[in-house]
């Protein structure tokens, strides 16, 4: 074995010259990272040997579990035949075109090409241009404006982010760009107050007729969302929103984006989220689990409606990336995508593994600190509270979420904090009997979760 440096020595290093993402930099140096060694199956195992399961599947996109040889296979004999070359020079390559034919065959009827990024902020960016220049070539170039939701997460690009609305990415940078709206979200735990949910369903797609309204159709381009608001909460809409949201989209002639980063791929039990909650859209943002984590890939699935505009323009589409369509990423998320087939990892969510995960995740809400659990698919939320009759925030929000995080972690299971909402999204292989530790494990987290707020005056 090679010689490791001492963690506190490593984390020192780390904290010199690594910038990390979404952190407080200064803090973290303080705290020390945690130094993830390796992963198998649905466990990560940090530097001091600890083993812990990885309830968010990374982040949200290890589909397929950890140290898959498939995969990893897959791209090594990729880089040996061809370790790049790009898609700009009139030229292709077979893993983009097995990968093409791949997708358009696993993807709603109306989609047949794919357009290929590294990431899902870009794939949100590609979608910003292509929309607009959709409508430019329409003769309707006055269509700019994009309507998406507070709350929603679209990528941390500038588009992404200007297309998200998360007011605290939005103050750093002197975002959103122009022509972009915002409505509000369907969290109808957070936001319903004592209306029934479907009614609020309703009532907050409505917000979007009203927008387009207001902005005037004639500048409207489309609408953006998330079929369930990942990073904002695992927001599960009301049954009644989504198709509400079709019909205006329809009725005013705008199109439909679904962005399916985190929703793409099996994680609410269909491939995409979209045909869970019944609408069909004209644009499609993917990446996160088309290729489980084992290399960045992402891309942008195109409706024959749109592809049909865009092949007319008489002129190049001025837009791609050096790595669109990487050979090593699209190997790899071929190897993925026939590891979800073979494995009939889509239906074990529909029928088995899912079933199973909702209804246990559902006895939590028995707890005293729980005020919901939600759960579709493999993808779900405990809403943390101080007075759970009346729904109530904390006091201070986020702290009973990071105590509870923390807890977690050190007790050998991750869940994501969101203010004080924890976050659950394991991989699709997650055995019955980890199901039951999950649950097992969350349970006593959130008793010590309420007793450590009691100690501390929190709640
Ligand atoms: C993660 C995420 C993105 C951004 O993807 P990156 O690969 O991080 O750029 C966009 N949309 C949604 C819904 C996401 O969850």
């Amino acid at each position: 074995m090679s010689q490791v440096p001492a963690l506190s020595l490593l984390q020192q290093t780390d904290a010199r010259h690594h910038f990390h993402p979404f952190s407080d930099n200064h803090e973290l140096a303080q705290i020390g990272t945690r130094i993830i060694d390796r992963a198998e199956g649905v466990y990560i195992y940090d530097i001091e040997g600890n083993r812990i399961l990885d309830g968010m599947s990374g982040l949200w996109n290890v589909a397929v579990g950890y140290d898959r040889k498939e995969i990893i296979d897959a791209i090594t004999k990729q880089l040996h035949q061809l370790a790049y070359y790009n898609t700009f020079f009139k030229t292709s390559h077979m893993p983009a075109i097995e990968l093409s034919e791949l997708l358009a065959e696993i993807s709603p009827p109306q989609f047949n090409r794919v357009f290929y990024t590294s990431s899902g902020s870009e794939a949100n960016d590609t979608i910003i241009r292509m929309v607009r220049t959709y409508w430019a070539t329409k003769g309707a170039p006055e269509r700019q404006v994009i309507i998406g939701r507070w709350n929603g997460y679209h990528g941390s690009t500038i588009g992404g982010a200007s297309l998200g609305g998360m007011k605290y990415m939005h103050a750093q940078g002197g975002l959103p760009i122009s022509g972009i709206h915002h409505i509000d979200q369907p969290y109808w735990y957070g936001e319903g107050g004592d209306e029934d949910p479907e009614a609020f369903g309703i009532r907050v797609a409505r917000q979007l007729e009203t927008a387009i309204l207001e902005i005037g159709v004639d500048k409207v381009a489309a609408f953006i969302g998330e079929p369930v608001q990942g990073a904002g909460g695992v927001i599960i809409p009301p049954k009644s929103y989504w198709p509400e949201i079709q019909r205006i989209c329809n009725q005013y002639g705008i199109l439909l984006i679904a962005d399916e980063v985190i929703c793409g791929f099996g994680r609410t039990g269909n491939w995409f989220g979209c045909q869970t909650f019944g609408f069909e859209p004209d644009l499609i943002a993917f990446a996160k689990a088309v290729s489980s984590g084992y290399q960045p890939i992402g891309g942008v699935l195109v409706s024959d409606k749109v592809a049909d505009v865009l092949d007319s323009i008489g002129d190049d589409f001025n837009h791609g990336y050096t790595n669109s369509a990487h050979p090593a990423g699209c190997a790899a998320a071929i190897a993925n995508i026939r590891i979800i087939q073979n494995e009939k990892l889509i239906e074990r969510i529909r029928d088995d593994i899912g079933p199973y995960l909702q209804t246990r995740w559902a006895e939590l809400g028995d707890h005293p600190l729980v005020g919901e659990a939600r759960m579709v698919g493999l993808i779900g939320a405990l809403e943390l509270s101080p007075d759970k009759a009346r729904r109530a925030p904390f006091a201070k929000v986020g702290s009973a979420g990071m105590i509870c995080r923390d807890i977690s972690f050190a007790s050998g299971l991750i869940m994501r904090a969101t203010r004080d909402t924890m976050l659950l999204a394991p991989p699709f292989i997650v055995s019955h009997d980890e199901v039951d530790f999950i649950v097992k494990t969350a349970r006593d987290v959130l008793d010590r979760t309420a007793l450590e707020l009691k100690e501390r005056g929190l709640a």
